[in-house]
């Protein structure tokens, strides 16, 4: 039987519309090894259009083609596949080498799709190079080569699977005829070696040389002649035949009995084909070859990625800071109560009159409470003793100001003009000599606070005086409760509540220590003191409290009358409720937005991914055509693509993570040193995640121009320039 035989082939071209164009016509020929075949006709008679089918390219032909015993017409895709890989290897006019892999990686590039173990490909191929006369070049790039050298790189890598048949289309067509001569010389010493070459040509030269000339027309063989005169070279010895032995080795190895024998059956199924690992260095010296595109598309995704760990970040910054803030305030035995307002919105909560509780409202609560702990058979009660009062409030929507005014300029028109305001004009204030800090709560000293909570000075009590926070204290050019005399800084402040403004000198007596709340202005004031300010000089009636203090004998009895009050629904049991109530809507608000937003960017990440993988598919085109050509399967196709964007996920993700850091450090700068507290914390899952979503996000991104790649149809992309 002849290696190559075509029994009534015709192939059709389908046009677009619904028209064909028919392109061979009854082809009956057969080829046998050690042949060395011209085939010659002009442009267009459909010399291409043969090799393609004979190259198991295409088809999608009419008849039979019969190559080395395989009917090609019934073959499925994966052994069209295998045929490929295998039994034909091919060179093309415009030698179709992959720029970016280096000369040793173009013609390793069929075993690489094999799993064929490194030091194997070299030595095969090292021997092929040598044998088209190029050892030395290995580590060059196809752009370093002259036209001539390409097209012996081409043909070893067309040899490198030990193929019977080599197709050549026009191989010498962008030569000149020097270079011609000895890339023929080449193909006539492969065909000669029991191969059987066929190759297109329009050069009279090189047809004289071949030992058959088959001539087409029109889509029709119009003549078949054999070379009297070809002379077969001298024999020389055949540099794949070690690597044949192998072959059968492992074939053989294979084919034992053993009790292993799954597992082996599991490896002979990688051996045939392209490993992740190769997948993964193919598409890094793919993204290398265009580092800057791929770099800046990674720092596109690693924004979208920075920003998600950000927002991660800053929200259990906020947790652990109200977390740690509840730690400082707590005491085991300690119920602070407080009312959810009606309005249990943010400024609901701040407002005071929602909040506050009547005479007649704690007694009854008392009351309540204390049945209650009868019920639960707990002895203590709540009396007089241990129940004590106290203002919280938090002076966002009323106004506060501590004024400094080391000048004692007059200050009448900063309380006329802009007491009012949420804001003052502080450019104003500082020309006018006059500073001032906004009070952001002013706290009645808690009855649980001892000395032990004063970093300097001492506790305020009801005959005066007031304390701050270190953040308060910032005001002062010195930043320290005594004056140039060394004596109790007087401050100026100002405050509107209920509609009352309220403004009294005060002295400084100290600094309380409030750990994470140190950084927000908080003026202690006793509580008694508190009051006759409030009263005394307006007039008013005293404030009523809206923070009850209850100290119980126990953890056990605190934690059974949070139990209580949280059943009750109107009140806040503890300060962690508390806090925890009054931060909650602004997590939440502030949460979603950073949700929001990390979502669309990470959503415009996952498009650009799309766009630019898929431009790289059609930059790739005929790229993706040799590799089908040298018998990579659709599957090989989509893993290296997929193993790209894998890559440019764990990139993104990398830089995405350097980025966070990077951003997190300067914004913790920039609040510490603005605001002095920055609710940020790391946790390590959040790399984990944000790792994990960029290579999500651009897996999924790279699926679609991944599986439009392997669909591509070979021909049509080698046909491509
Ligand atoms: P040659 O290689 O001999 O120059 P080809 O085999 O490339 O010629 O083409 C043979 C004929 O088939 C030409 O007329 C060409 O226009 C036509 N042809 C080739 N490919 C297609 C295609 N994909 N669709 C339609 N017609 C095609
Ligand atoms: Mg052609």
């Amino acid at each position: 039987m002849k290696e190559l035989q075509l029994t009534r082939v015709n192939k059709r071209y389908k046009l677009d519309n619904k028209m064909e164009f028919q392109a061979l016509f009854d082809v009956n020929v057969e080829f046998d090894k050690g042949e060395l075949v011209s085939i010659v006709g002009e442009s267009g008679s459909g010399k291409s259009t043969l090799m393609n089918l004979i190259g198991g390219l295409d088809s999608d032909f009419t008849g039979k083609i019969v190559a080395g015993g395989e009917d090609l017409s019934k073959l499925p895709e994966k052994d069209l596949d295998k045929y490929r890989k295998n039994k034909v290897g091919f060179v093309f006019q415009s030698f179709n080498l992959i720029s970016h892999l280096s000369i040793l990686d173009n013609v390793t590039l069929a075993l690489t799709l094999s799993n064929i173990g490194e030091k194997e490909k070299i030595e095969k191929a090292t021997q092929l190079l040598k044998r088209v006369g190029l050892d030395g070049h290995l580590k060059k790039k196809p752009t370093q080569l002259s036209g001539g050298q390409k097209q012996r790189v081409a043909i070893a890598r067309a040899l490198i699977n030990d193929p019977e048949i080599i197709i050549a289309d026009e191989p010498t067509g962008a030569l000149d005829s020097e270079t011609s001569m000895q890339i023929l010389q080449i193909l006539k010493e492969i065909a000669d070696s029991g191969k059987l070459v066929i190759m297109v040509t329009h050069s009279e030269k090189v047809a004289a040389v071949s030992s058959r000339v088959v001539k087409i027309s029109d889509g029709r063989i119009t003549s078949d002649t054999i070379n009297p005169d070809y002379q077969k070279t001298p024999q020389i010895e055949h540099p794949n035949e070690a690597v044949e032995e192998k072959k059968e080795e492992v074939a053989l190895s294979q084919a034992e009995p053993s009790s292993k024998k799954k597992a082996k059956k599991k490896k002979s199924k990688d051996i045939q084909n392209l490993s992740l690992m190769s997948a993964i260095r193919l598409s890094l010296h793919n993204m290398w070859a265009s580092k800057v595109k791929n770099f800046l598309m990674a720092f596109g995704v690693a924004i979208g990625i920075g920003s998600l760990i950000l927002m991660l970040c800053f929200s259990s910054g906020i947790t652990d800071f109200i977390t740690d803030t509840m730690k400082s305030y707590s005491d085991p035995t300690i119920v602070t109560i407080s009312k959810k307002g009606e309005d249990d919105s943010m400024m609901g909560m701040l407002n005071y009159n929602n909040t506050s509780f009547k005479a007649d409202e704690i007694e009854k609560l008392k009351n309540d409470i204390n049945s209650h702990l009868e019920e639960k058979n707990i002895e203590y009660r709540i009396s007089n003793d241990n129940l004590s009062q106290g203002v919280q409030l938090m002076t966002m929507v009323t106004s506060a100001n501590i004024i400094y005014n080391p000048t004692n300029k007059d200050i009448d028109y900063f309380l006329k003009n802009e007491a009012d305001q949420y804001y003052f004009n502080q450019d104003g204030l500082k020309e006018a000599d006059i500073a001032f800090e906004q009070i952001m709560c002013i706290y009645t000293i808690p009855p649980y606070y001892s000395p032990s909570n004063v970093v300097e000075g001492k506790l305020s009590t009801k005959d005066g005086g007031i304390m701050l926070t270190k953040g308060g204290l910032e005001v002062f050019e010195d930043k320290s409760i005594f004056d140039a005399n060394g004596k109790n800084r007087k401050v100026d402040i100002a405050f509107n509540l209920n509609g009352t403004q309220v403004f009294y000198s005060q002295e400084v007596t100290g600094v309380m220590d409030t750990s994470i709340m140190s950084g927000i202005t908080v003026m202690y004031v006793d509580y008694e003191y508190f009051q006759q300010l409030y009263a005394g000089k307006s007039g008013n009636d005293p404030l009523d409290p809206n923070t009850l203090y209850v100290k119980t004998d126990s953890e056990e009895t605190t934690k059974i009358i949070n139990e209580y009050l949280a059943s009750t629904g109107k009140y806040n049991g503890s300060i962690e409720d508390q806090l925890a109530g009054m931060f909650s809507s602004m997590t939440n608000v502030i949460g979603t937005s950073l949700v929001v937003i990390s979502s669309i960017s990470l959503l415009v990440s996952a498009m650009m991914i799309l766009v630019v993988l898929y431009m790289s598919v059609t930059e790739r085109t005929k790229e993706i055509g040799v590799l089908k050509s040298i018998g990579a399967r659709r599957k090989d196709i989509k893993r290296i693509f997929t193993s790209e964007s894998f890559l440019v996920g764990v990139l993104s993700g990398v830089i995405g993570i350097l980025f966070s850091l990077f951003f997190a450090l300067v914004i913790w700068i920039v609040l510490k040193s603005t605001i002095g507290l920055a609710p940020i914390s790391f946790r390590w899952w959040y790399f984990v995640v944000a790792m994990l979503v960029s290579v999500c996000i651009s897996m999924l991104s790279g699926l679609y121009p991944a599986s439009k790649a392997a669909k591509l149809d070979p021909v049509e992309s080698l046909r491509r320039e």
